[in-house]
């Protein structure tokens, strides 16, 4: 099986152009990086693509899904995710005069793509691109996670520990240091 990552934006027929694929996660490696202890791309990544013209500019809008790991920033447990992101880029030759203001074109979330033309554009850094801006920055494995307990190091969503009522606030305060001092 051949993968499908890269289009030549001019050879986008009049009708435009559909591209429903799906991709390894290996198709990414070396484009996503520094994902290292962040997430890991844990399923094929489905594509969804459509390219409409008029030229000289060319729209590409489509989705992207796969299922992500992720990291639980108060339990650091993995868990699965699922990344679903919806894009909307430009295409542009980067010979030509600079299109039009942005903001004529309709929408703030269109971003302006320059490219060589005649060479092949490669799609892999679009999903990538997506999958960062996507990702949480603060995952939790679930909105009200209990996280770790900050002495014995338990998981609370998974068990209690007993560390909250063994160790009253009091025991902690610096009046109790003093007093044990004293003894
Ligand atoms: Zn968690
Ligand atoms: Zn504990």
């Amino acid at each position: 099986m051949s993968a499908f990552y890269s289009v030549r934006i001019d050879d986008i027929p009049h009708d435009g152009f559909r591209l429903s694929t799906q991709w390894h996660a290996a198709a990414l490696e070396g484009i996503l990086t520094d994902t290292e202890g962040l997430f890991r791309i844990a399923s094929p990544i489905e594509l969804e693509v459509q390219f409409h013209l008029p030229k000289p500019q060319v729209v590409m809008e489509g989705s992207c899904a796969a299922t992500l790991e992720l990291f639980c920033v108060r339990c650091l447990k993995e868990f699965v995710w699922p990344l679903e992101a919806r894009f909307r880029y430009i295409f542009w030759p980067k010979s030509k005069e600079s299109p039009v203001e942005e903001k004529e074109l309709g929408a703030e979330d269109i971003e302006v793509v320059y490219y060589k033309q005649g060479e092949p554009v490669d799609l892999r850094r679009f999903i990538a691109e997506q999958i960062y801006l996507n990702v949480p920055q603060y995952p939790r494995c679930q909105e009200a996670c209990k996280g770790l307990c900050v002495r014995c190091g338990v998981n609370l969503n998974e068990q209690a520990c007993s560390c909250a009522e063994s160790s009253s606030l009091e025991t902690l305060s610096p009046f109790s240091v003093l007093k044990k001092l004293k003894k």
